[in-house]
Formats: C-alpha cells, sequence, structure tokens
C-alpha cells in the first residue's frame, strides 16, 4: 500500500486514487534561464512518484506545465517580470527566450531519463481559459479592481489560511507601513493583471479591453480545469509553494469553479550546495552540463537525488556526487556479475518496493539493493522504478572481448606477462577490466 505525505492532512496518508486514472500535475519551471541542479530535483522525486505508481499497477495521467507568461521576480506581484529580464538579457524576444529555455529544460529532463508527462502544458497557450476563470471569480464574487488588475479578496474564501496553516493576523500586522495600495488584505494577490500606456511588457492579451497578463498562480487551475478536471488526485511542487503559489491556486479554484483542486499534495525540500544556498553570487550555480564536463553523467546526479528524501533538506558536494557515481558503477558490475554467474532471485525486489512505496523513501530502498543478491530480472525492475538505465549501460560483453579475456588467462598461465599486460590494455581500452579470483577471471566496467 502506497504511503504519501500529504501536506494538506498535514500527515502520512494511504493513497487512494479517485478514479481509475490517477490525476497527477506537477508544476513546472519558469523557462526564463536555465533551470540548476536545485530546480531539477523536484522532476527527479515527481518522477519516481509515477514510476512507482506505475509498477503499483496504477494507470496515471501527469500534466507538466511550462510557465511561460513572465510572472514577476518577487511572489509580491512586485519587481520585475521574469521572462522581460531574460529577454533584455540576452537581446531575444520574449518569446525566442521561452522556446530556448524549454528545449534546454527537456534536454535535462530526457538526460535524467525522466517520464514523459502525457501532456506538456504552455501557459501561454491557456490565456482563453485564464480570462474564463477570471470572469467566474469576478461573478462569484471573489475579486475587486485595483488600477493595478483584478485582485483576489482572500478575505471571502473562509478557508485561505488553512492549507499553510498561515498567521493572517500576524502578516497583516507586519506588512510594510505604506501597503497601501488598493490592496484589501495583505495577502490578497492579483488574477490579472493590467499593462498601463507607455508600460513596456511584450506579452500581452486584451482583457476588460484594455492589455494585460494573467496573474501567476492562474495558470496551474486553468490548465488542470482543462486538461484534468479537478479535483485531481496528485498536486506536486516545492515547499516554497505552500504558503502563497498552491495556496493562491487552490483559492483560484474554488472562487473559479467551486471544487477542490487536488486530493494530496507533496512538496519536496531544498538542496544546499557545501552547506550554502545556490545562488549565483556564490558561483555555485551548477547545471547538468557543468556535471557532465566534470565527468559525471545525468544518471550519477540522479543517483545522488535518490540517495535521500525529498522532505528532507540534502547538502550537495561533489565529493558525494563521487560517491553516488560509484554506487552505479558498483550496481553496473553486479549486472556484469549476473551475466558470468547464476544468481538466484529472491524476494528482494518486494522489499525495495516496499521502502518506496513508504512515503518513496528510495535512500532505504538504495540500501537494500546494496546489501540483497538481486538477478537480472530484479535489476531490470529496478530499473523500470528508479529510472536509472542500469541494463541499457550495461551490456554484456562481446564474443571477441570473451576471447580476449581467454587469451590474456592462458598468457598468464604461461608467465607471458608482456601478452598478458598487452591484452589488459587493450580491454582497458574498450572500458572493461579483468580480477582474478579463485573462481577464475571475472570482467567488470571501468566506467
Ligand atoms: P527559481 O527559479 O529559483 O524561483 O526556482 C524555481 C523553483 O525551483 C522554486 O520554486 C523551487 O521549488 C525550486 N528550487 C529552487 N532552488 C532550489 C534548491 N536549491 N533546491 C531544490 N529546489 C529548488
Ligand atoms: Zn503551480
Amino acid at each position: 500500500m502506497l504511503k504519501l505525505y500529504n501536506t494538506a492532512a498535514h500527515k502520512l496518508e494511504n493513497f487512494k486514487p479517485l478514479s481509475d486514472v490517477v490525476k497527477i500535475y506537477t508544476c513546472g519551471p519558469t523557462v526564463y534561464s536555465d533551470a540548476h541542479i536545485g530546480n531539477l530535483t523536484a522532476y527527479i522525486y515527481w518522477d519516481l512518484l509515477v514510476r512507482t505508481l506505475k509498477v503499483d499497477g496504477f494507470k496515471v495521467k501527469r500534466v507538466l506545465n511550462l510557465t511561460d507568461v513572465g510572472h514577476l521576480v518577487s511572489d509580491a506581484d512586485e519587481g520585475e517580470d521574469k521572462l522581460e529580464k531574460g529577454a533584455a538579457r540576452e537581446g531575444k524576444t520574449v518569446w525566442e527566450v521561452a522556446d530556448t529555455y524549454i528545449e534546454k529544460f527537456k534536454q535535462d529532463y530526457y538526460s535524467l531519463e525522466l517520464t514523459e508527462p502525457e501532456i506538456w502544458a504552455r501557459a501561454t497557450d491557456y490565456i482563453e481559459e485564464d480570462k474564463e476563470a477570471v470572469d467566474l471569480m469576478n461573478e462569484h464574487g471573489f475579486t475587486y479592481e485595483t488600477t493595478d488588475g483584478i485582485y483576489f479578496d482572500t478575505a471571502k474564501f473562509d478557508r485561505y489560511a488553512d492549507f499553510a496553516k498561515l498567521d493572517l493576523a500576524g502578516l497583516q500586522a507586519g506588512a510594510r507601513v505604506g501597503f497601501s495600495d488598493e490592496k484589501r488584505g495583505v495577502a490578497d494577490f492579483a488574477v490579472w493583471k493590467f499593462i498601463h500606456e507607455g508600460e513596456k511588457h511584450a506579452m500581452r492579451w486584451d482583457y476588460l479591453e484594455r492589455p494585460g497578463y494573467p496573474g501567476w498562480h492562474l495558470e496551474c487551475a486553468t490548465i488542470i480545469h482543462k486538461e484534468l478536471g479537478e479535483p485531481i488526485d496528485i498536486h506536486t511542487g516545492g515547499i516554497d509553494h505552500i504558503p502563497i503559489h498552491h495556496t493562491n491556486e487552490i483559492a483560484e479554484c474554488y472562487a473559479a469553479y467551486e471544487r477542490d483542486l487536488s486530493k494530496y499534495w507533496l512538496h519536496c525540500n531544498f538542496i544546499t550546495i557545501n552547506g550554502e544556498k545556490i545562488s549565483k553570487s556564490l558561483g555555485n550555480v551548477y547545471l547538468i552540463s557543468d556535471l557532465v564536463e566534470r565527468g559525471f553523467s545525468a544518471l550519477d546526479y540522479k543517483m545522488w537525488v535518490l540517495s535521500g528524501h525529498y522532505q528532507g533538506t540534502r547538502n550537495f558536494t561533489f565529493e558525494s556526487l563521487e560517491a553516488a557515481k560509484a554506487r552505479r558503477l558498483g550496481w553496473r558490475n553486479r549486472i556484469a556479475e549476473c551475466y558470468q554467474k547464476e544468481i538466484i532471485s529472491s524476494d528482494s525486489f518486494e522489499k525495495i518496493l516496499e521502502a518506496v512505496n513508504n512515503n518513496l523513501n528510495s535512500a532505504e530502498a538504495f540500501a537494500i539493493i546494496d546489501g540483497a543478491e538481486l538477478s537480472l530480472d530484479d535489476w531490470r525492475k529496478i530499473d523500470e522504478l528508479f529510472g536509472l538505465r542500469l541494463i541499457e549501460e550495461s551490456p554484456k560483453i562481446s564474443e571477441e572481448t570473451s576471447a580476449l579475456i581467454i587469451m590474456r588467462e592462458k598468457a598468464r598461465k604461461a608467465k607471458d606477462f608482456a601478452k598478458s599486460d598487452e591484452i589488459r590494455d587493450k580491454l582497458a581500452g574498450q572500458g572493461i577490466t579483468v580480477k582474478d579470483t579463485s573462481d577464475g577471471p571475472v570482467w567488470q566496467y571501468l566506467r
């Protein structure tokens, strides 16, 4: 039985699907710059979620959105628009910026062997749905207009503070002096923003007879409404989404469609690098391509991520990535062992799956893998569950390579060490090493 920590219930719960297809929505990237390794952890954890559900026998329909509408750098509906910022930086249009970073995000996504969502949803493809949702929220009396846009009146939604256990009175008291504008409550947020005369904002759509653009939480509620139908089973995101983004998605969904958005909510924690926050000023914004340049594969990084738990804070170091890489090579060499001697399958895979079914505890599952006797069939199932391409990257050696190993053994026995060394070097060139054991020579992958 799959158990998940449900943020909405503030506890661990047994997973019971709403229907015969599990509907999942994952808040995706804002496509105005490269996704760094911290950003990518979420998609690795949610890939494990999808794979676990599938191995458990569920059918899954999942949407991952791509935020290509410029939303603002701060959560508070203030500051610079992220896509405009990217466009200015690169001398491109906002549309070119979005296309570029969608492409780059997908490259990383596939290199991490992440399960393809059934639908990739680009926010700008749902503007008509956004307008309809704002119409509905207006009709239902949840909004008010300011010179800045249409705002959500959080006082009208009495469950507003529940999801994140917000202390609204405290927030209100602590609000900046001069928190004047025309916002009625401190947590009120824009569902639609107006573009004023002379304001530079390339992405714009006409609504209420003037140019504007949707507020950034809205796309998730409207995409879910159109593509999946609320309530969905599972909504995923980062813990930073709890107090504002997801709280607001829930409010908008209720105000527009009078329904709950999702039954289960999963949130993953942040990683630090050498104990520090990831930030440009610290120069520690690593991309997958940076890891590859240093001799790691994307899957070594996935291995590192899955060696911890999605709810815990994690500290990334190159030493720990080195360890993850060595562990992955070790596992591939156990596959090599399967090619060379018979290993009897036990119930190990059941134990591995059980660990993962316990709130996606991949760390424990990995520890079980380290200690268990596993057959080739078990490794196949492990690949299905974690997407580590272990079997694919661990091919059986060719007949010629086998023959070389036999020749080397003969040379060694005849004490022709010049020849056996020559063959050893040749094998090393093919990425193979031979260990001499009491049972005779055993080959392994060098990399
Ligand atoms: P950003 O572009 O920095 O706003 O990040 C986009 C999303 O990536 C955030 O909303 C977080 O959920 C996630 N994220 C950012 N930094 C990290 C990190 N260091 N570790 C894990 N997730 C992160
Ligand atoms: Zn979202």
